[in-house]
């Protein structure tokens, strides 16, 4: 058999127990395994003098040992183990907890690698639970120790030595699905070489080629299927609507249209009713509206619907959460509801008898408009005339949903509204597959969110503004970049956030606030204040409850994490607080801000950040002094690479991307590798359209294995 398809089992200290570990993390083959990439690396090789050492962070250091180890029992069982070390420039106390048999391993005069933090404990400088590795001259220890993520209760460790096990031939076996014309023309090294250092990277260098190697891979394979798509929609079986004017709605909107949701509509129009001049088919509307968050993109759904409406179809409104879908079928069926047209809400707490008329109604026609959650595309549902389905996902890449419905009626129009502004340059790549709408300019009258940026110094004032922010009546969101106290030890993602933007551990990090303990503390500070957490991992129903409660002014403080992203309207907010604002994307923390500022109070956001880095507070600068949505986007491609647009630095909202993953992407802070991926992708679809050289199989093969993984399509 095959070395790379041979089953974990065939190798040395994986039994059925590991093997079922490694199960739970995908791994059935040799071939899986190398395919496991750390999370993160221990720069061990950059050893540090006690004397020159930061405290409080991870550092490696060569030490000595000096004393004996005494180990003491203290409270609770544990033992504590202690011993003298130095280097040349001096000495440090060496603790150990719950670890006795450190006394066989430190001998005085033995010398060690260390790594982990030192800190002074009155006055007394210690190094506490370190990783060690003996230090013997000649023999050089390796300067990147790879993080394996703990999942299955595998240890690092465990995965790290069945990796050293299997990385060299494995990798030789590799075969590269990159056409080796491609690979040479943008620099990158072989699909083996890749492997291998990302393992166990030589240095910094062959570390850095690995990663791009690997990210222009997922890049090219995203390219490569959007690239397909947009080829094969030109299928020419869309529904025609007919002509209509669209006046009745705009006599009852309080305003006008601004220009840029005019010609949003015109676009729509003519996708559904125009066609090509002179074409008798037309093809199903496959569109994108982008517009920052309170552009007004809602009344362009409005519109299109309408016009389905008007020539007989019906249209669907989906959109991911509860509290959303009826904010919106609260405010479409208002305006419908004058119209004559009858709107229907089916979200997950509809109750089962509402649910069966509401499907009738909507399999004889008698509902016209649907608003949903995906309870529309998880139901029965059958439409009578299915016309156009909008998805509001507030998220880029939402690739997946839209497609479910879209199954169900091919030539029905399809309208995604975004309101992630994608910089020029990306919009073209990105949503290479979509024609785009954008709206630019906001609707007159907006108000300013006063943006501050302050540091932890400011903690006591900033709860001080919470108290007087509540005090006034308004509403506070609190966001945090995790939902609980993050031991990295323990953290049990493959590739979480945190190791993303630093493979190489915390060093410069400020620690992680997390929803959890945050609201636990803040309420201990404010018990007259009423304060709820949310965040991902709750049910769907409590996320909603109190999303609802919040929205209905039944709590002050919403500490969550940036699961209260997707689209929430809660006028009364006036202040949004990101903790750790150095986590998020730039584009992230606008939307974040555009959640408030949108009644009639004042409104600020504060953007909490502890790390001073120059390019750290290059970026919130940005946020103080930019509100438009583009320049911000523009700045943030500039500051930080493509890659963040891939990211979403949450868990929580980390949406499905059509299959697609992008754990090296996220990293990719070059955008030349991020074009040459594109054009090269281009470039395979227009020379060889359904994948059928044999230079391009193993692409092929790739590309299908994520559109099965992925249900029936991609689109
Ligand atoms: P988003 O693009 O974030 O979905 P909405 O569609 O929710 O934004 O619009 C935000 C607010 O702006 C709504 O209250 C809407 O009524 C209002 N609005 C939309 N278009 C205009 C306009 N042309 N002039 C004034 N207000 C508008
Ligand atoms: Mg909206």
């Amino acid at each position: 058999m095959n070395y790379l398809e041979s089953p974990v089992e065939s190798l040395k200290g994986v039994g059925p127990t590991r093997a079922r570990q490694l199960e739970r993390l995908g791994i059935k083959t040799i071939r899986d395994l190398v395919y496991l990439f750390p999370r993160a690396y221990e720069k061990r090789g950059d050893v540090r003098s006690l004397s020159n050492a930061p405290l409080d962070m991870p550092v490696a250091t060569l030490l000595t040992v000096a004393s004996t180890v005494k180990s003491v029992r203290i409270k609770n069982r544990m033992t504590v183990s202690k011993f003298r070390a130095f280097d040349e420039s001096g000495s440090v106390e060496v603790v150990f907890f719950n670890a006795p048999y450190v006394k066989d391993v430190f001998t005085v005069g033995a010398t060690f690698r260390f790594y982990g933090r030192l800190s002074y404990s009155k006055k007394l400088l210690q190094l506490t639970n370190p990783k060690y590795e003996p230090y013997i001259e000649l023999k050089p220890l390796p300067d990147f120790i790879p993080i394996y993520p703990l999942t299955g209760g595998l240890s690092s460790k465990v995965i790290d030595t069945l990796m050293k096990a299997v990385i060299d031939e494995a990798s030789s076996l590799l075969p590269d699905p990159l056409p080796e014309q491609i690979r040479l023309e943008n620099s990158l090294p072989t699909i083996g070489y890749a492997i291998r250092n990302a393992h166990f990277p030589q240095d910094e260098e062959s570390l850095s080629k690995s990663l791009s190697r690997l990210a222009f891979d997922e890049m090219l394979l995203f390219g490569l299927g959007i690239s397909l798509q947009a080829r094969n929609r030109n299928s020419g079986d869309g529904i025609r609507f007919s002509p209509c004017s669209l006046k009745p709605v705009l006599d009852l909107l309080p305003y006008d249209l601004t220009d840029d949701q005019k010609s949003a509509v015109n676009d729509i129009y003519r996708d559904t009713v125009l066609g090509k001049s002179g074409e008798p088919n037309i093809n199903p509307m496959t569109r994108i509206l982008v517009g920052d968050v309170g552009s007004g993109k809602t009344v362009c759904a409005i519109l299109a619907m309408y016009i389905a409406v008007c020539s007989g179809h019906q249209a669907a409104l989906m959109v991911p959460t509860e509290i959303l879908a009826t904010q919106h079928y609260s405010e479409v069926s208002s305006l419908f509801g004058k119209l004559g047209i009858k709107v229907e809400l089916l979200i997950g707490s509809t109750t089962a008898k509402e649910k069966k008329r509401i499907l009738a109604d909507i399999e004889s026609g008698e509902a016209q408009v649907v608003i949903g959650t995906h309870a529309l595309i998880t139901g029965k549902l059958e439409f009578k005339s299915l016309g156009l389905i909008i998805t509001d996902e507030q998220h880029r890449f939402g690739v997946n949903q839209r497609g479910v419905l879209k199954e169900k009626c091919k030539s029905a129009h399809m309208l995604v509204m975004s309101a992630t502004p994608i910089p020029r340059t990306l919009a073209l790549t990105l949503y290479g597959d979509l024609d785009i709408s954008r709206i630019v300019t906001m609707p007159k009258g907006r108000m300013r969110v006063d943006t501050y940026t302050v540091d932890e110094s400011y903690r006591k004032r900033l709860d001080d503004f919470i108290r007087k922010q509540v005090l006034l009546g308004g509403q506070c969101y609190i966001v945090c970049p995790a939902i609980e106290v993050a031991d990295d030890e323990k953290d049990g993602d493959v590739f979480s956030p945190t190791a993303i933007s630093a493979p190489f551990g915390d060093n410069t990090r400020p620690p992680l606030k997390s929803a959890v303990e945050y609201s636990a503390e803040l309420q201990a500070r404010m018990p007259d204040i009423r304060i709820a957490c949310l965040h991902g991992k709750m049910k769907p129903g409590e996320k909603d409850a109190i999303m609802q409660a919040f929205s209905q002014k039944e709590l002050d403080v919403l500490v969550s994490t940036t699961v209260i992203e997707v689209g929430i309207n809660v006028p009364n907010a006036s202040l949004m607080i990101v903790e750790n604002a150095e986590r998020f994307g730039l584009s992230q923390l606008h939307q974040l801000r555009g959640r408030v500022g949108r009644g009639s109070r004042r409104s600020y956001c504060v953007l909490v950040s502890d790390m001073k880095t120059e390019q750290a507070m290059a970026r919130l600068e940005v946020m103080r002094t930019t509100y438009d949505g583009y320049e911000i986007a523009e700045k943030d491609l500039a500051l930080r690479g493509p890659g963040d647009f891939f990211s979403t630095n949450s868990h929580d909202n980390f949406r499905q991307s059509g299959g697609f993953e992008f754990k090296f992407a996220k990293l990719c802070d070059n955008s030349e590798l991020f074009s040459a991926a594109f054009s090269a992708a281009r470039g395979i679809v227009a020379s060889d359209p359904e994948l059928t050289r044999p230079e391009h199989a193993l692409l092929k093969k790739e590309l299908d294995d994520i559109i099965n993984r992925n249900g029936s399509s991609i689109s």
